[in-house]
Order: structure tokens, then C-alpha cells, then sequence
């Protein structure tokens, strides 16, 4: 139906413009009728997106010259109305670089977590297990590293994807999980996920936004494997132990995993309790590595 619908618009706007474009070949100097023969190129190569080379029709001098007045025209309209965007993290508008989403301050204020760090408890300074966590057993994430302390401006992008979802931050976060990546191979990012029920108040799992983030930046691919079959109450208001007893045994694997190796991701990591039980769920169903991946560790302070 969809296709349908779509190819009645584009045969009708395609004998439209083949119409206005054979009566411009005729009337190059009219420069009016340039004018409105670029605006419906703009309007329909921008809406629907034609594959297929439908103005092959229009005379050569009348399409360089409407590249010439397009460009002229986006001159005149850049130096009107600067180009603009808005850091995503505190709303500033910026007239600078547009590729890039925050403005200076807010990317001063981002926190960035350089290795080496305890692969457990994610102190820094320590490339294998600081004095303290050797003394605690091993649990069943192989190790942990987050990309930015979670205060300043990754505290108000993470906080922006998960409770404003402004998926834009995703971006943000992921650039800098790029940097804390570990070199080892890995098969698939697995998003921590949340409830169903969770997930369709919210309309969205931010840990997934950030697995698809990270996935076309590094390629590897990110898949579903875990779901959380208990819906467990949010793990801010509890205690380590607690934390620990409220997410146990809540999440099931969905897909074969024997052997492979997976990037567990999500947005925060404090207590890695939730962390862990999707660990303990994947290595019981066979899977051979599971390291943590987060865009912010909460809870350590300062590094150093
Ligand atoms: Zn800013
Ligand atoms: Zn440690």
C-alpha cells in the first residue's frame, strides 16, 4: 500500500517538474522561472528522495545555472541567518562548528576516564586489580570500564538521553566509550535491557540507544540477547547488598551465546550489581567473556 501511494506521488511530481523543467529549457532567461524550477528540485529531491535521475531532462546551461543560483541563494540565506545548533548538554546556541554537539564549556566539563583503572572496581591508577578488590571473589564480569566519571557534562547527557531522550547525547557518550574500548575481539554489545513495561512508559531502553551508538562506531554489532523477566524496583534507593538481591536471577538469554564474547553495556555504572546478574545469566547460558562497558561511573569521585 505504502509503495503503491508512493509511486502515485512520485509519477505525479516527476510529470510536474518534467513540465516546468522542458518549459524553463525553453525560457533559460527567465530567471523567475529558475527561481521556482529550483525550488520544487529542492523541495521534491529533499522530500522524496529520488534515486533515479529525473531531471535528466532539464537542459545543461539551465541546471548550472541553478546550481549557481543555489549556491548564491545559500550564501545569501548563511549570511542572513548564520547557520546555528545547540549544545546538547546545557541549550547554549552555538554559531561554530556544526559537527561537533557541545560548546567549549560544556566539553571542558566532561570528565574523560583514562586507562589504566581497576577492571573491578574502576579506581584509577591501577592496571590490574587494586589491593582491595583482590581481596573481594571474583563475580561473573570478566572486568568493567566506563568512559566518563558520571558528574558534569556526561551526568547531563546521560541524564538527557534517559529522561528527555534526546538521543542526540548518544553520540556524545559513545565517542568517549570508543576511548576506554578494550582491544580484545568481541562478538556482540548487549544492552542491558530494561522491562517491557519500563520500556513502553519510557518508549525507549537508553542503554540500547548507546549499543547502537557505540555498534557504528566500532562494528560490532549489537544485539538483544538479554531480557529482564522480573520487573525489579529502580536500584537508586537501595544499598550495595540490596542492589544486589533486587536484580538477581531478573534476566533470561534469548539466543544461543555458548563460547562468544560480549560487551554488557549500559548508561551508569555504580555498584555493577544489575551489571552482573546479566553477566551470571549469559555465562550460565554458556558464553565465554562478558566485559562491562559504561558511559559513566557514578559513586568514585575524583580519579587519582
Ligand atoms: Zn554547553
Ligand atoms: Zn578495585
Amino acid at each position: 500500500m505504502r509503495e503503491a501511494i508512493q509511486s502515485v506521488v512520485l509519477t505525479a511530481v516527476r510529470n510536474v517538474s518534467d513540465k516546468i523543467t522542458n518549459w524553463i529549457a525553453s525560457h533559460t532567461y527567465i530567471l523567475p522561472a529558475n527561481i521556482l524550477a529550483l525550488a520544487m528540485t529542492g523541495w521534491s529531491t529533499a522530500n522524496i528522495q529520488f534515486s533515479t535521475g529525473w531531471n535528466t531532462s532539464i537542459h545543461w546551461s539551465t541546471k548550472a545555472m541553478m546550481s549557481k543560483i543555489q549556491r548564491f541563494l545559500r550564501k545569501l540565506l548563511d549570511f542572513f541567518y548564520p547557520p546555528t545548533a545547540v549544545c546538547i548538554a546545557c541549550g547554549a546556541l552555538r554559531v561554530d562548528e556544526l559537527h561537533v554537539q557541545l560548546c567549549a564549556r560544556c566539553a571542558d566539563d566532561l570528565h574523560p576516564r583514562s586507562a589504566p583503572f581497576c577492571p573491578r572496581c574502576g579506581k584509577a591508577g591501577w592496571s590490574m586489580e587494586c589491593p582491595e578488590c583482590a581481596l573481594i571473589k571474583p563475580d561473573a564480569l570478566d572486568s568493567r570500564c566506563a568512559a566518563f566519571l558520571y558528574q558534569g557534562t556526561a551526568r547531563k547527557l546521560v541524564q538527557a538521553l534517559k529522561y528527555e531522550s534526546v538521543s542526540a547525547a548518544s553520540r556524545s557518550l559513545a565517542e568517549g566509550m570508543m576511548q576506554v574500548l578494550p582491544e580484545e575481539p568481541f562478538d556482540a554489545i548487549v544492552p542491558v535491557p530494561l522491562h517491557r513495561v519500563r520500556q513502553k512508559q519510557r518508549g525507549f531502553n537508553q542503554a540500547e540507544l548507546l549499543g547502537g551508538a557505540l555498534s557504528a562506531l566500532c562494528d560490532i554489532p549489537m544485539c538483544n540477547a538479554l531480557s529482564r523477566t522480573r520487573a525489579t524496583p529502580s536500584q537508586t534507593q537501595f544499598s550495595k547488598e540490596e542492589r544486589a538481591a533486587n536484580v538477581q536471577a531478573a534476566f533470561t538469554v534469548g539466543m544461543p551465546v555458548e563460547g562468544l564474547s560480549f560487551l554488557l553495556l549500559d548508561d551508569v555504572l555504580t555498584t555493577s550489581s544489575t551489571a552482573n546478574a546479566c553477566a551470571e545469566a549469559l555465562k550460565a547460558a554458556g558464553a565465554a567473556k562478558v566485559v562491562m562497558i559504561a558511559a559513566a561511573q557514578a559513586g568514585i569521585g575524583e580519579d587519582g
